[in-house]
């Protein structure tokens, strides 16, 4: 309970003065009320949006972009459970217990790690957010939803099996810790769908013989993460889609060209050009 009076008390301090319901009522889109108010007034907040989509699908990258674009913070789950373990924190030996024994992270420890990194983002007078890989399950979009108002939940889709040649094609440099992919995706046009081309990531020469791969980014586990994650994640899709909140976005390719088009999706590619312009 403490964390939610905190995450009350945060709410009550600093997330209403953007848009209020009845303005909302007035505007007919999800995205209407979802882009910044005009924060180079300082005036109101910036996005709070939520990124859904399967492991994989490369939510981090698009979340990351989005976040450097807007000026808000990145706020991964994965992320805050990683940096906690690390660290010397009240909750770290606790959460490393949960992790070695394999166990899942309860929706409280979640949502205590996030309070504190929203709060240290309101210490240093950043406003919105861009969740990534949270909320998970109902109870906790419920609990986000009774402590802060979500504008938009983006959720990004791609087809199945470019989905799976991606996560077989994932290779990590054993001495750097870069991310790089060799996978080389082209799937024909067919069905009324478009050719889908995702051209590979390749490591700088300096890593090509240090690659190596993760011991789950095998079919059989990516599928059944597949599979686990659909049938979490449809309740969730759907608690959005009745509010209203929910922008499904099918990844057309690779990041260039899924990049631009999210832009123009959401309205932001103007956002884009101004902020070229005058870096
Ligand atoms: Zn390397």
């Amino acid at each position: 309970m403490a964390v939610l009076s905190r995450l009350i008390w945060r709410r009550a301090a600093s997330a209403r003065s953007f848009c209020t319901k009845s303005d909302r009522q007035l505007l007919s889109s999800p995205l209407s009320s979802a882009l910044p108010a005009n924060d180079s007034t300082g005036k109101g907040r910036n996005v709070q949006w939520v990124f859904l989509g399967c492991p994989g699908v490369g939510k981090g990258t698009y979340a990351a972009r989005l976040s450097k674009l807007l000026g808000v913070p990145h706020i991964a789950t994965g992320d805050l459970v990683r940096h906690e373990l690390s660290s010397s924190g009240p909750l770290s030996s606790q959460l490393a217990e949960i992790v070695n024994q394999g166990r899942l992270i309860s929706d409280e420890i979640i949502i205590d790690l996030l309070s504190k990194r929203l709060e240290e983002a309101q210490a240093k007078g950043q406003t919105g957010f861009i969740l990534d890989g949270f909320p998970r399950t109902v109870r906790q979009a419920e609990i986000l939803e009774d402590v802060t108002d979500i504008d938009l939940v983006i959720n990004l889709k791609l087809r199945e099996e470019a989905l799976i040649a991606k996560c077989l094609g994932r290779r990590t440099c054993s001495e750097c810790g870069g991310n790089y992919n060799v996978a080389c995706i082209d799937i024909k046009g067919e069905d009324g769908n478009p050719r889908m081309y995702m051209p590979p990531l390749p490591p700088p020469p300096q890593c090509e013989s240090k690659l190596i791969t993760r011991s789950d980014d095998n079919e059989e586990v990516v599928k059944e993460r597949l599979r686990v994650y659909n049938e979490q994640s449809r309740p969730v899709e759907d608690f959005y889609r009745l509010r209203g909140r929910l922008l499904e976005f099918d990844l057309p390719g690779g990041i260039p060209e899924s990049w631009t088009k999210l832009l123009h999706v959401l309205n932001l590619d103007d956002h884009e050009h101004k902020r070229t312009a005058a870096a």
